[in-house]
């Protein structure tokens, strides 16, 4: 397959859970691409899991910057229970 088609592709499927996980700091920083975006906050209104997430999320973007510091990477133990969250979900899917 041509990579243009790939590509294509895979501007058309729907992002997946792990797509948002990875997408939400590009979000938060406002890098992510518009098309990107709308479908990042379209799996967000339509996911119960992500949307659960991300409302986490930001309280502990909130919670880091109330601490002083401009750091927006999530404490590794978030990053730990969300990843186990996340391969839960998945298994329950399949
Ligand atoms: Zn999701």
């Amino acid at each position: 397959m041509a990579a243009l088609q790939i590509i294509k592709q895979w501007f058309r499927r729907p992002l997946t859970c792990e797509d948002v996980n990875q997408f939400i700091i590009d979000y938060l920083e406002g890098t992510i691409p518009p098309r990107t975006r709308t479908r990042f906050e379209a799996h967000l209104e339509n996911c119960d899991c992500c949307g659960a997430y991300f409302e986490q999320y930001l309280q502990t973007v909130d919670w880091v910057r109330e601490d002083g510091s401009a750091q927006i990477e999530p404490p590794e133990e978030l990053i730990e229970v969300t990843l186990h969250f996340l391969r839960e979900h998945y298994s329950e899917n399949r």
